[in-house]
């Protein structure tokens, strides 16, 4: 009988892993924002999200994040390939809306978009505009969303990674998450994740009140967060990363605290964002 369980669950462990392998690991960065910002719903948001989750999520709202980068290169989802990213001008560090958005169509104004169709509910697609929501809180804290027009957020920077051939802009979407998972947490996204929930509860716990803080009566607050990534952007992502160069274990250690304390703010904040919208707390009325 343990032999038996202990087989089955290898071969479980084996398919979680092959199918991750097949869909990319830009998959897992999106997959934990959502864990961990699932765990941190108020009742009446998980209540909400639940119902508003298509049925083959089965009430897990990470299971369902990665859907608008599946759709994006469809001819009929073509308008909202814009929206995962927004261009900063060339060596310019720091964040503005306006200029870096037309109608509306980049990250920023896509978060502010669906928060505002699940706040007011009428004629909208509840389902979808949750999953963009969650996708987007995601994107947003990828520095490199928020990178150089000219290089096309590091895609166009063509690097190696130990002794891969890959790009600036897949490092930071995938590779040194999955070199993390190798490393660190015994090639378990579950592991990183456990791990990232304990550094919450303990090591950044006095930060998360200031994540998830947002003035009052609104419900989305995106744009310091883009400002933040293209600070980090400037600081960390570009920096010793010219095309040509190897990144080995000097920018994996360093850029790492940063790759996964992002993961985390991104879980809080979209956390954040619901519960403000699904669990509303009443004013202070006036006296
Ligand atoms: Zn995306």
């Amino acid at each position: 009988m343990g032999l038996s369980l202990r087989t089955w669950v290898a071969s479980i462990l084996l398919l979680t892993h092959l199918v991750h392998g097949a869909l990319g690991w830009g998959v897992d960065g999106h997959y934990a924002v959502c864990k961990i910002a699932q765990s941190y719903f108020e009742e009446k948001t998980l209540v909400a999200v639940k119902k508003i989750l298509p049925v083959y999520a089965n009430g897990e709202l990470a299971a369902v994040c990665s859907w608008p980068d599946e759709i994006k290169r469809r001819p009929e989802w073509s308008c909202t390939y814009a929206l995962h990213f927004v261009n900063t001008p060339d060596n310019e560090c720091n964040y503005e809306y306006s200029r870096g958005t037309h109608n509306d169509k980049c990250v920023t104004g896509a978060i502010f978009n669906y928060t505002s169709q699940l706040m007011f509910q009428f004629h909208y697609n509840l389902t979808e505009a949750l999953m963009f929501v969650s996708h987007f809180m995601g994107d947003i804290h990828q520095p490199l969303h928020e990178g150089f027009v000219g290089d096309q957020g590091g895609n166009k920077i063509k690097l190696n990674w130990y002794e891969q051939e890959t790009n600036l802009h897949r490092v930071w979407d995938n590779k040194i998450i999955e070199s993390a998972q190798e490393k660190y947490y015994n090639s378990s996204l579950s592991v990183m994740i456990h791990s990232l929930q304990h550094k919450l509860k303990y090591a950044w716990s006095n930060d998360v009140p200031s994540w998830e803080s947002c003035p009052p009566h609104k419900s989305a607050c995106p744009n310091p967060y883009a400002s933040e990534s293209i600070d980090l952007a400037c600081k960390y992502a570009y920096k010793n990363a010219a095309p040509g160069t190897t990144l080995g274990d000097d920018y994996f250690l360093s850029r790492l605290p940063i790759v996964e304390k992002r993961i985390a703010q991104g879980g809080i904040r979209l956390a954040a964002t619901l519960n403000r919208i699904f669990s509303p707390k009443p004013s202070i009325a006036a006296a």
